[in-house]
């Protein structure tokens, strides 16, 4: 059994930093289901809640942080803790934002008298956090991921985020024009971050196991350029540009449904952005989207 007392021994108050993880601070299989029984808690496919069981995946994890005393991080869906106990071990302070329940009594039993860890029970996407954070972690519930990124993405400024996600949602925020998973969600993902795949993990590392492959990527925030009004504009055309994306450019802007261009306005906006209207919508970079922007909020 997964021995708690020692694991709130082990987490002081002056964070330090620890050697590499043991077996003893791994939870496997096991563990959570002995965990589950003993606490009556039982996984919800519906709450995304597929644990972290694999020790190695967790030290590559923990080690892509480069945590110090001094860092403030926030943790979304702590869970049973496979990531917590670690993060609190080496940073300044800890808030963890966990939705059910269940486990926020276990994490707050397990982490008890713990000075840098505050356990909040609530839904992330309803909690009012102060923007006061260094880096962000999550292994994300995969149903709400996406939300939870753009939430993060408006209110906070933590320059470092760090989020397991599904394979194909990974694939789709690093893809480049052209490519079949290039979208909206990948040109409004640049609007506020840099994204990479920092490396990719098997189900077998979870339990329970999903069914989809997961992927640990880096989030690093750029610097916010566009004006309120340029952003909207933004959203605009990217929903106009995908909403068709085999049609030429200037047809899938004339005819978006999202959008009220006429089509001089679109031969303007294409010409002063020194854009061919021949091309796919799916073929622009970023780049090319806000010389769109910026000729379209001028005409
Ligand atoms: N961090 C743990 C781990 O790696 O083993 C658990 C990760 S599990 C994939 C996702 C966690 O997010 C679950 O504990 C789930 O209850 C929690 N969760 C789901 N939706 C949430 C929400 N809207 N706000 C906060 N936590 C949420």
């Amino acid at each position: 059994m997964f021995d708690i007392s020692i694991k709130m021994i082990k987490i002081t108050r002056k964070p330090i930093i620890a050697a590499n993880l043991t077996a003893k601070d791994r939870m496997n299989r096991k563990d959570i289901v002995d965990i589950e029984q003993k606490y009556g808690l039982k996984a919800s496919k519906l709450l995304g809640q597929n644990f972290l069981i694999n020790g190695d995946v967790i030290q590559r994890i923990i080690d892509s942080l480069c945590l110090t005393p001094d860092s403030r991080v926030l943790e979304i869906g702590p869970g049973l803790g496979a990531l917590t106990g670690e993060i609190a071990l080496r940073s300044g302070s800890l808030t963890a934002v966990e939705i059910d329940s269940g486990f926020a009594s276990f994490l707050r039993e397990r982490f008890a008298g713990n000075g840098n860890v505050t356990l909040i029970h609530g839904d992330f996407l309803k909690t009012d956090l102060p923007d006061s954070f260094d880096i962000i972690v999550s292994n994300l519930p995969y149903y709400c991921a996406s939300e939870i990124i753009f939430r993060i993405a408006g209110r906070y400024s933590c320059r470092h985020c760090y989020f397991m996600v599904q394979k194909e949602l990974a694939e789709r925020m690093v893809s480049k024009p052209g490519h079949k998973n290039y979208g909206a969600l990948t040109l409004n993902m640049k609007l506020y971050f840099d994204a990479r795949i920092l490396f990719n993990i098997g189900s077998s590392s979870f339990y329970p196991r999903p069914d989809v492959n997961s992927s640990f990527i880096k989030l690093e925030r750029v610097e916010e350029f566009l004006s309120k009004g340029e952003k909207e504009m933004f959203h605009i055309l990217v929903k106009s540009l995908f909403w068709g994306r085999r049609k030429k450019l200037s047809r899938a802007l004339t005819d978006s449904p999202h959008a009220d261009f006429s089509r001089e306005r679109v031969d303007e906006i294409l010409f002063l952005s020194g854009i061919d209207g021949n091309l796919r919508g799916e073929m622009l970079g970023f780049d090319d989207l806000c010389a769109m922007v910026r000729a379209a909020t001028k005409v």
